[in-house]
């Protein structure tokens, strides 16, 4: 069973998707006016974790994130350099999914962009004017908070604090001005704008995600992320015109996480403590070791970055590194104990519930240390068997499924090794069980392992050069 905390109830509920077995998820994601910094990629993280969860948890999932590549932040960024919309914003989606790769972060199913769905957000601005929901003026046209009732209940907003009257063409603006928002921003001189139905000009922010999300998750789905700067006006706003314009819940479960900050202090150009993670990677840093930082922090916990957690966190993967490779470099005795199968049991059950339980993270990592303690033990006492360290490794694979900081295991064999598996397979088949068991044994002395499974041989490599930890 697990349970996520909502941030519409404000409490701790049961997850159950909408179609039994699957996960709809939508996740906001970067403005394209520059590169993503380490607090993004907090949230990116935390996202890819309980996707990765999901996963594991044996959901299919699929996974939305959009691009928002127009907004007032990259128009005014790509007209200080008098670059066209398309051409500023090209360099920074390019730079993104080069980031997302390097830090393991699974991709989306699909990627909207917003300029790539004008009509879709028309067409959902003619609903809500149509509705009455929305209303023009002077050339824009906004959304009437009065007249939706849920107003306010995903930030908690009372209804005495909305500034109902009063209008905001702002994308971002704080709770304490709950205004009447732009749905849509007449054509200004020198900015980029689509002639539409609703007259020239381009769309607000939230509009975006509302039709994108619905467009491909449905108009109810389940799980919708971001971190909590998005709660206001974002994903308020995403609520009111969706739900106005269906009549039906979006959202089921509203999941954000809180905010990096850096040495105590909130992340800021001007401070000097404003990292990309290109700036980090310029600084010799492991991109896997800030992802282990970046996630072993629970997601509604304000994580605080520093030099020294980060160098902390490489000093932990390294041991959940070498556990690996000991387990691979070493040649162990046939046979297997009943205590590491009781120890895999507990860590595997540990690990499940901690994230079960709103991705208890700690519990989670407490019981993959716990574990490679106690077979350290055993391995210094030279008492693992041979089903012991493929049990383990195998363990450390299905681990890594979520956690996804290990090195991934090579992917081919040289050519006159692979040779050599066919013909045992050639051999078995023929009953040549002599000549099969000399070819696995003569494989088994350059490190490779050959386990035969009803789909055919698999091998694994279980000798590598210790590489010095980076
Ligand atoms: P943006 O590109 O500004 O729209 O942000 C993309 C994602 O990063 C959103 O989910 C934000 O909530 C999240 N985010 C922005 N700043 C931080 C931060 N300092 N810590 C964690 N998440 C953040
Ligand atoms: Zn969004």
């Amino acid at each position: 069973m697990i349970r996520f905390f909502n941030t519409l109830s404000g409490e701790i509920e049961i997850f159950e998707p909408l179609r039994p077995g699957e996960v709809r998820l939508y996740t906001c994601g970067p403005t394209v006016y520059d590169y993503a910094h380490i607090g993004n990629f907090r949230a990116y993280i935390f996202e890819d974790l309980l996707k990765r969860f999901l996963i594991y948890s044996g959901y299919k999932v699929f996974h939305v994130m959009n691009i928002t590549d127009v907004d007032d932040k990259t128009i005014r960024n790509s007209q200080a350099l008098g670059l066209s919309l398309a051409e500023y914003t090209k360099k920074y989606i390019e730079a993104f999914f080069e980031d997302i790769k390097t830090l393991n972060i699974l991709p989306a199913d699909v990627y909207p962009r917003a300029t790539e769905h004008i009509p879709e957000m028309v067409k959902l601005i003619k609903i809500l004017l149509a509705k009455g929901y929305a209303y023009e003026k002077d050339g824009s046209i906004y959304y009437s908070i009065a007249r939706f009732p849920g107003y306010g209940k995903l930030a908690k907003i009372k209804p005495e604090e909305l500034k109902i009257g009063a209008r905001i063409e702002a994308d971002e603006y704080e709770k304490e001005m709950a205004h009447d928002f732009a749905l849509w921003k007449k054509r200004k001189e020198g900015e980029p704008y689509w002639e539409t139905e609703l007259g020239p000009g381009r769309p607000g922010w939230h509009i975006e995600c509302s039709a994108m999300s619905m467009k491909y998750l449905g108009e109810t789905f389940d799980i919708h992320c971001g971190g909590v700067d998005n709660i206001f006006p974002h994903h308020e706003n995403e609520i009111a015109q969706s739900e106005a314009a269906t009549g039906k819940p979006f959202v089921r479960y509203w999941l954000h996480c809180h905010h990096l900050i850096v040495e105590g202090e909130k992340m800021s150009k001007s401070k000097g403590n404003f990292y990309t993670l290109r700036d980090l990677l310029a600084r010799g840093v492991d991109p896997l070791a800030l992802r282990f930082l970046l996630l072993s922090t629970h997601y509604r916990k304000t994580l605080n970055f520093t030099f020294e957690a980060l160098h902390q966190a490489a000093a932990s993967l390294d041991r959940l590194r070498d556990f690996q490779l000991e387990l691979e470099s070493r040649t162990f005795p046939e046979g297997e104990s009943q205590e590491i199968g009781e120890i895999i049991e507990t860590a595997t059950r540990e690990f499940r519930e901690g994230l079960s339980d709103d991705l208890n993270i700690s519990t989670a990592l407490s019981a993959i240390f716990s574990l490679v303690k106690k077979v350290n033990i055993q391995l210094q006492q030279g008492k693992l068997k041979l089903r012991d360290a493929l049990a383990l490794k195998r363990w450390l694979r299905e681990i890594d499924q979520v956690l996804a900081v290990l090195p991934p295991p090579p992917k081919e064999l040289p050519a006159e090794i692979m040779e050599k598996i066919k013909l045992r397979e050639k051999a078995r088949q023929e009953k040549n069980y002599a000549l099969a068991d000399r070819i696995r044994q003569e494989l088994l002395e350059q490190g490779i392992v050959l386990e035969d499974t009803r789909e055919g041989t698999r091998w694994k490599i279980i000798s590598r050069k210790k590489q010095s930890p980076s």
